[in-house]
């Protein structure tokens, strides 16, 4: 795993009024799994996308193991995070094995490791990977193409898995496997996640520590379940 701290993390969007994240620290440990809680437009989605540089802060700083982010290298913070949102983010004109094999191609690994890789993240995902692996996303269901969302993540065996609301239109049954699966990456693997839910259920099941966050990321509680579940 590998540590994340954000410090006075800030994001005010042109035009807006107000800022989306004002002023937010935290520190996330190596090897933790927190959950982000909170309305919808609390700046959730805003918050991970600095920490993988979609977007760029308005002031404050994020470091990976002490490393500043705009320290590291582009490609090199691709191998380091791993991104998967609720909307899957597929390359609607690349295959599902070409979406998968993406970032492990862009470090360098071997065609062969790739394509051992991208079947093994299909397994992994529960989809058969002589079916799907030439599909395009428009031939998926959204659970399916959110399932491909989350084994393209995964794909380059990043230390840091940014995950926001992956799960949401997977089916259920699906959804209680692929959370035994992050739970087993946590638990064998110790990633560093974070992961943002509006399942209660699932933020207790799968968090460390949760934060409970308001307007503009504001955390108003930042704590274990069980003193979540108590407070
Ligand atoms: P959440 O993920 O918690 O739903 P977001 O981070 O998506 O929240 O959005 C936080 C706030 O920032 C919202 O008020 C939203 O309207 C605003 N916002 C998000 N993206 C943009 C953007 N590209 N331009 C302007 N405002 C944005
Ligand atoms: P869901 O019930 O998850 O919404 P759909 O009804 O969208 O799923 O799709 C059911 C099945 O049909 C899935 O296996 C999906 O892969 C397949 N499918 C959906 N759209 C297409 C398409 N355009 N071409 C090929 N297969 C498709």
């Amino acid at each position: 795993g590998a540590s994340i701290q954000l410090e006075n993390l800030t994001k005010r969007y042109p035009g807006n009024p107000s800022p989306s994240v004002d002023s937010v620290s935290m520190e996330i440990k190596a090897g933790e799994t927190v959950i982000f809680v909170g309305p919808s437009g609390c700046g959730k989605s805003t918050t991970l996308k600095m920490i993988n540089r979609l977007i760029e802060p308005t002031s404050g700083r994020i470091r990976i193991n002490d490393e500043d982010v705009t320290d590291i290298d582009p490609v090199k913070l691709r191998r380091k995070v791993g991104y998967a949102i609720q909307s899957s983010g597929l390359f609607p004109h690349m295959t599902v094995a070409e979406n998968i094999a993406l970032v492990p191609k862009m470090v360098g690994w071997s065609k062969a490791k790739v394509k051992d890789r991208v079947e093994e993240m299909l397994d992994l995902v529960g989809l058969d990977p002589r079916e799907f692996h030439g599909r395009y996303p428009r031939q998926l269901s959204g659970g399916q193409q959110q399932r491909v969302g989350v084994a393209r993540a995964l794909a380059a065996d990043p230390p840091v898995l940014l995950m926001d609301e992956p799960f949401g239109a997977v089916d259920p049954i699906t959804r209680d496997h692929l959370q035994d699966e992050l739970i087993r990456l946590q638990h064998e693997l110790h990633k560093t996640i974070v992961f943002v839910t509006h399942d209660f259920d699932e933020a207790i099941k799968l968090g460390d520590r949760i934060a409970v966050l308001r307007e503009r990321s504001h955390i108003a509680q930042f704590d274990t379940p069980e003193a979540i579940l108590t407070n």
